[in-house]
C-alpha cells in the first residue's frame, strides 16, 4: 500500500513537472516568451492562427490588403503542406509566417520525442515551402510541455504568445469580436485571431470582424504591423 501511494506520488509529480508547472511559467507567467511588444511605439500585431484554410486564408488576405496591412500567420504544417500556394501567397505579401507544429496536438499529450518531432516537422514543412528559415513559434492554445519551449526556440527562433485574445474562436457577433479587441489592446499588443476556425468550421464572424479591429486600431493611432517591425524601437 506505502509502495503504491510512493509510485503514484511519484507518477503525479512527474506529470507534473512535464505539463503544469512548464505551462505556469511560459504560458500563464509569460516567461521567456515574446506576448507583447514595445508600448513606447503605436504599433500592434494582428496575428493569424491554424490555418492555411483554401476558403479563409484568401479572404483574410483580401481585407489585410484593402487596409495595406502586413501581419503573422502561424501556420500548421499538415494543412500548409496541402495548400502550399496559399503559404506562397501569405509569404508573397510581406506577412510573417510562424510555425504552429504539424499536427495542432496538444502538447500534454506528447511525449519529448513527439514533441519534438512535430515542432520540427511544422517548421520543414513551412520552410520547404517559402525556401526561408521559419522564426516564430507558438504552440497549440498557447500550451507549454517541459520540452516545448526548447525545441520551439531552435536556431534562435522565438517562442509567441499574445496579450490580446480576440476570443473569435467563440464569439459569433463580429461586433462582440471588434469590441473585445478594442477594449484589450494598446501599443505593443500582439492581438491574436484565427483565418481557420475549427469551432464554427468557419471564420466568416472575425472575418467581418477584421475591418472594424483596424478600423478602431488606426483611429487610436496604433498600426498593424507584423512580428518583426513590433519588435523594433522607436523609428527615428
Ligand atoms: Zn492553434
Amino acid at each position: 500500500m506505502t509502495a503504491l501511494v510512493t509510485i503514484t506520488g511519484i507518477t503525479l509529480s512527474l506529470a507534473g513537472l512535464w505539463t503544469i508547472l512548464p505551462d505556469l511559467w511560459f504560458h500563464r507567467l509569460r516567461r521567456q516568451v515574446l506576448w507583447h511588444g514595445p508600448r513606447d511605439v503605436n504599433r500592434v500585431a494582428l496575428t493569424f492562427d491554424d490555418g492555411p484554410h483554401p476558403v479563409d486564408t484568401p479572404r483574410t488576405l483580401e481585407v489585410l490588403a484593402r487596409h495595406n496591412i502586413q501581419a503573422t500567420f502561424f501556420l500548421v504544417g499538415k494543412h500548409a503542406d496541402r495548400y502550399p500556394n496559399l503559404v506562397q501567397e501569405i509569404a508573397t505579401g510581406g506577412h510573417d509566417i510562424g510555425n504552429h507544429t504539424y499536427n495542432h496536438r496538444h502538447q500534454w499529450s506528447l511525449g519529448p520525442v513527439k514533441t519534438v518531432q512535430e515542432i520540427r516537422q511544422g517548421k520543414e514543412a513551412l520552410e520547404q515551402i517559402i525556401g526561408k528559415p521559419i522564426e516564430y513559434f507558438r504552440p497549440p492554445w498557447g500550451i507549454f510541455n517541459l520540452r516545448t519551449f526548447s525545441a520551439g526556440r531552435t536556431n534562435r527562433g522565438e517562442v509567441v504568445l499574445w496579450s490580446c485574445n480576440a476570443q473569435d474562436y467563440k464569439l459569433i457577433d463580429p461586433a462582440a469580436i471588434a469590441h473585445h479587441v478594442a477594449m484589450n489592446s494598446s501599443a505593443g499588443s500582439i492581438i491574436l485571431l484565427h483565418d481557420a476556425n475549427s469551432v464554427f468550421g468557419t471564420s466568416a464572424p472575425m472575418l467581418t470582424a477584421l475591418p472594424l479591429i483596424i478600423t478602431n486600431l488606426k483611429q487610436r493611432g496604433l498600426n498593424p504591423v507584423p512580428l518583426r517591425q513590433l519588435k523594433r524601437s522607436k523609428v527615428k
